[in-house]
């Protein structure tokens, strides 16, 4: 279906008519030109050569500092998505099963399906405000549970979690010795505070990315942050697969944490106004949705088969994605804000006339 919506989106526009793509999540900003520069100093400088497939220490250090870890428990990877996919190749490479809330990022669900691993979703609902029972996370795990993924905050819902609602699930799943994979992505730049995964003991991994919070989803950078045995086996995956990310994006990456709070700062505050805005315009639509935590997205509900209403549409400019690309929500779509207001205006005005 995301396939069917992507190429009727592209024919659309070689066709000459404009789209707006709530469909995407990658911020419209351009990356900082003080980051820009720092790569292409690291590149005149010669950084062009192979690098260690754990990342740069002076990268490693930075990263080691912020989070109150050793520069080894630190892996630099081409992307967040890279930190994940090979947490979960190592961790369910002798089989067992992953729990993951749903709705979810549908790359969690391909992955675990990649790898071979069984994949059990926790199902959440928009009536009580997408929280994680732990009771029914209880239920979902057995003696082959392996891994549980969290998104905090989270694609599609923008929610974060409640801080008691994540110490009641991290004590769970430290009584059945489960490591938690926290995927804080999007931790930057959310609008309320975030608690990171390592607030807590446990034998839990962080994966992270500079992707959203710096504009640089095209540099593929992102990082993880785990014990260091298993550091030492994602170090070797990087070895026989992609050897190291870029040693001038890695520089630029350490521009970017410089810069990070003037940044992060800036770009909050563009998507709290988005937010607002959309929220404005949905709130006088038979639409249901909750208030975002953070960036970028809206998952709304309505009465409608949101495969159709978004093949109906992209007929009328405007593209967003199925809840079913998300878990069983067919009645959901998701809504990215990843673009300037007027466009976002324009783009759920024409929404909320379809569901009128
Ligand atoms: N996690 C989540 C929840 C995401 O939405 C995305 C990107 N859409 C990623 C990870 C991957 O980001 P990257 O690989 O660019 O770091």
């Amino acid at each position: 279906m995301l396939y069917e919506i992507s190429e009727k989106v592209i024919r659309l526009q070689n066709e000459g008519k404009a789209i707006i793509k709530f469909n995407v999540g990658d911020p419209d900003q351009a990356t900082s030109p003080d980051i820009i520069n720092a790569a292409v100093k690291a590149m005149r400088d010669g950084k062009t050569k192979y690098g260690s497939s754990a990342g740069d220490a002076k990268l490693r250090q930075w990263l080691a500092e912020m989070y109150a870890v050793r520069p080894d428990n630190v892996v630099i990877t081409p992307g967040s998505k890279w930190a994940i996919f090979a947490m979960v190749s190592l961790l369910l490479k002798n089989g067992g099963n992953i729990i993951v809330p749903s709705p979810h990022w549908s790359s969690y669900a391909l992955i675990a399906h990649h790898v071979g691993a069984e994949l059990r979703l926790l199902k959440r609902d928009l009536e009580s405000e997408w929280e994680t029972p732990p009771e029914t996370l209880r239920r979902l795990i057995d003696a082959k549970t392996r891994l549980i993924i969290l998104n905090n905050p989270d694609n599609p819902t923008s929610k974060v979690m409640d801080s008691r609602n994540l110490e009641a699930i991290v004590e769970l799943a430290n009584e059945n010795q489960i490591p938690i994979l926290s995927d804080e992505t999007y931790a930057d730049i959310s609008f309320v505070k975030v608690r990171s995964i390592l607030d807590w003991e446990g034998p839990h991994l962080l994966v992270h990315s500079f992707s959203k919070t710096f504009a640089m989803t095209g540099w593929r950078i992102g990082f993880a942050i785990l014990d260091r045995e298993l550091a030492e086996q994602m170090v070797k995956l990087n070895q026989i697969s992609i050897s190291n990310v870029p040693l001038f994006t890695q520089e630029a990456a350490v521009k970017a944490l410089e810069l990070k709070d003037a940044i992060s700062r800036e770009m909050r505050e563009v998507y709290r106004r988005r937010a607002a805005l959309a929220c404005r315009i949905l709130s006088k639509t038979p639409l249901q949705f909750t208030q975002p935590d953070a960036p970028f997205y809206l998952f709304p509900k309505g009465d409608v088969d949101s495969e159709a209403f978004a093949l109906k549409l992209i007929d009328k400019g405007v593209a967003v994605v199925p809840g079913t690309a998300f878990g069983e929500y067919r009645s959901h779509f998701r809504i990215s804000l990843t673009m300037p207001e007027e466009s976002i205006q324009t783009g759920l005005e024409i929404i909320a006339e379809e569901c009128r």
